[in-house]
């Protein structure tokens, strides 16, 4: 019996190899090998996927110490988790490549400190249980991922050597302060890592390393000019940092656009006249969110996407966003 193979050649010299992650969404990450001259390394998975990585390398016919770089696409520990025990893994020195504003992310385990979590969530007006659950989910994940220095810094712009292929950095701020696409212009082809994905409209997470206080960054907005940016490429294929490649970004970036501005009309319709927190709204959106006590990654999210919205309708001048006493509230005009 033949096992099935772990990589899959997607251009030439560039393999992508789909690495488990625990839950459904965002399912399997994907990390890319560019094989040529040098090899680079697009993205790791996490500290307990590089086994699986090894072997799927193996298939290849190379091995750690045959990496020169590795290049995340952000700070999120799926993308750079692995990145160390590779490192020790190689008897070379592997550069590891990162933009800047995602540098705590790869270094520290987390781009927000906890103190901003906490103040956030209480500002928002959750439930007093909350904020210490968050934290400690999050000592959880960073179980999966172990911190590693950042070797150097890629600005927009650059240019990288991909093996047989050229790309040049892209800032696509959004998901993450950070977030960085890889433009291939000869072939027309975008690395898009969780900017970009086909199968669900990604996060644009608050950007809460504006501490202390609240973001001041909007990162929804943030998101849809980097949308514009990704679009105004025209790219042919999009290799997502999760799940399948996109053939037809139009009419993946018509489903984003088509999905905000439902959410953002019902974030609206939802605020009533009396006294109103993000977290009063996000229940009415999200009525399950309170009872999921043991699900308190879904109530950030939730919270997340409602704060966000907020962000862009009080640019809109749609409503106003006024911070009494440590609690936020939402007038709408
Ligand atoms: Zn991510």
């Amino acid at each position: 019996m033949t096992m099935p193979r772990l990589s899959r050649e997607i251009m030439p010299g560039v393999h992508r190899i789909s690495l488990p992650l625990p839950g459904k969404q965002p399912g399997p990450v994907n990390a890319y090998v560019f094989v040529g001259d040098t090899v680079t390394l697009l993205d790791t998975g996490t500290s307990k996927t590089v086994g699986l990585l090894g072997a799927a390398m193996g298939e290849l016919g190379l091995s750690f110490s045959d990496i020169d770089r590795i290049v995340v696409t952000h700070g999120h520990l799926d993308h750079y988790g692995g990145a160390k025990k590779i490192k020790e893994a190689s008897r070379y020195d592997i550069e590891l490549v990162a933009a800047e504003e995602d540098i705590r992310g790869v270094e520290q385990g987390s781009t927000v400190p906890n103190s901003s979590m906490t103040y956030f969530l209480k500002t928002m007006g959750v439930p007093k249980i909350f904020p210490p659950l968050m934290i400690a989910l999050n000592y959880v994940f960073a179980r999966m991922a172990d911190n590693c220095p950042v070797d150097a810094v890629m600005e927009e712009g650059q240019k990288l050597d991909m093996g047989r292929h050229e790309a040049t950095v892209v800032r696509t701020p959004g998901h993450t302060r950070g977030s960085v696409c890889l433009y291939l212009e000869k072939d027309g082809v975008v690395f898009s890592g969780d900017h970009v994905l086909e199968h669900i409209t990604p996060n644009a997470l608050p950007m809460l390393e504006d501490w202390p206080g609240l973001p001041e960054r909007k990162s929804q907005m943030e998101f849809y000019d980097s949308i514009d940016r990704i679009e105004a490429l025209d790219p042919a294929v999009l290799h997502t940092g999760h799940g399948k490649r996109i053939r037809d970004l139009a009419s993946v970036i018509d489903m984003y656009r088509k999905a905000f501005t439902a959410r953002q009309k019902r974030v609206l319709s939802s605020i009533r006249p009396k006294d109103e927190s993000v977290f009063t709204i996000a229940r009415r959106l999200f009525p399950n969110i309170e009872l999921n006590l043991r699900f308190p990654m879904e109530m950030y999210l939730a919270i997340s996407e409602v704060y966000t919205h907020l962000q862009v309708l009080e640019e809109e001048g749609e409503v106003c966003l006024a911070l009494e006493k440590n609690r936020l509230r939402v007038f709408r005009h």
